[in-house]
């Protein structure tokens, strides 16, 4: 019987207090170098079909030693995480909605036929790694510590198969705000490729979705673009690596809070779903900082697409449009470049519209441990 993840029998290796790295100040974190500097340590655990999963190591961090024919090299099997520790006000850094990144972690690592792992397990070790990590985690607001869940194929061989044995580790780096201020996002449709379709990856993190973007990526940028705006067609998917909201006001003065379906081309984010339900809940069980409980919100997930944008703009409905995800949290979307033309959304300055700014304050409330939500924290 190969063994499964079990993170009681994990070997926790610390290092030397002498070889202990400097934590980057705020001033740094705030110079925008996010993913530079690891922590000191890193869980990592391996898997092989006849002993199953190793017992967990919690050690320094440091290279791996891998197999050139590691099956992830050839074929693409690997998949991670993004998630991020919070420094609560009583000095217990907190996890968000981690269950989450655990389930969708054990989905992506399945579709590209890595062994599962229980879930519940691996959030334990994290939990131990960001307590051990604590003065990693930045105390300011917007700050955080990013981690980042990792599984490979490392089967040595050239063979197209299911790779029998698999490494799995977590990383963290400290991160100050992603985007320094609330400035607007410009995006750049692209029209000539896609990131996801019918049938395809684009609802899994794995890395086979992310590295043929970024020759995209640096052309937006090229151009005075921040980023990408993903689409199918006509049908908007996601802005870069984060999933696409558009605020409209309805005949009967309520607001709808639209996102697109999830069609397998787009990754279920989980500050996405936790917008929706946010939006959902305002006003009857909670009120949203600045929003009136007059207003209605009417979050919904359907499809959306760049004319249909076009209209709703040319109606005056659109009150604003914002991209949202771990990294960023809640960001606003000033312009799309498509197909020659220029739609320019409401602006609010270097400030995000009312409801973006609602959603924005109390997801990082909940986050920072600043306000209690379900299990939220
Ligand atoms: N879309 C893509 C393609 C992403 O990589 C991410 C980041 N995981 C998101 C959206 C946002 O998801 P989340 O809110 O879970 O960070």
């Amino acid at each position: 019987e190969p063994t499964e993840l079990d993170a009681s029998r994990v070997i926790v290796t610390l290092t030397d207090r002498t070889e202990l790295k400097t934590v980057p100040s705020l001033a740094e974190l705030a110079r925008g170098r996010f993913s530079q500097a690891m922590t000191d340590h890193m869980i990592l655990v391996s898997y092989d079909p006849v002993h199953g999963w190793s017992a967990p190591e919690i050690k320094p961090y440091g290279p791996l030693s891998l197999m050139p024919a590691s099956a992830s090299f050839s074929y693409g099997t690997n998949a991670f995480e993004g998630m991020k520790a919070y420094m609560g006000p009583d000095g217990i850094p907190r996890l968000f909605r981690p269950e989450k990144n655990m389930a969708r972690f054990v989905r992506s690592a399945a579709r590209v036929a890595l062994p599962a792992f229980s879930p519940i397990e691996l959030l334990k070790l994290i939990r131990r790694l960001v307590t051990i990590e604590t003065r990693w985690v930045p105390a300011a607001k917007g700050h955080s510590l990013y981690i980042r869940p990792m599984i490979i194929g490392t089967q040595s061989s050239l063979n197209l198969s299911v790779s029998d044995s698999a490494l799995l580790w977590v990383m963290c780096t400290p991160s100050g705000p992603y985007f320094r201020n609330t400035r607007p996002l410009s995006l750049f449709a692209a029209t000539d490729a896609v990131r996801a379709w019918p049938g395809g990856t684009g609802e899994h993190k794995i890395a086979i979705n992310y590295g043929p973007t970024l020759t995209h990526h640096q052309n937006a940028q090229a151009e005075g673009h921040d980023m990408n705006l993903w689409l199918l067609g006509d049908k908007i998917t996601e802005a870069g690596i984060m999933n696409f909201f558009v605020v409209l006001r309805r005949d009967d003065g309520d607001l709808d809070v639209l996102t697109p379906l999830l069609d397998g081309t787009i990754l279920p984010g989980i500050t996405r779903e936790s917008v929706l339900a946010l939006a959902a809940a305002h006003p009857s069980r909670i009120v949203l900082p600045g929003l009136s409980e007059e207003t209605r919100l009417h979050p919904a997930e359907r499809v959306l697409t760049m004319p249909e944008l076009e209209t709703w703009l040319a109606e005056g409905r659109v009150v604003e449009a914002f991209a949202v995800g771990t990294a960023v949290v809640v960001s606003p979307i000033g312009r799309i470049a498509w197909g020659g033309k220029d739609l320019v959304l409401p602006q609010f300055g270097d400030a995000l519209g009312p409801v973006s700014k609602a959603l924005r304050e109390r997801i990082l409330d909940i986050q920072e441990g600043e306000f209690e939500w379900e299990d939220w924290s």
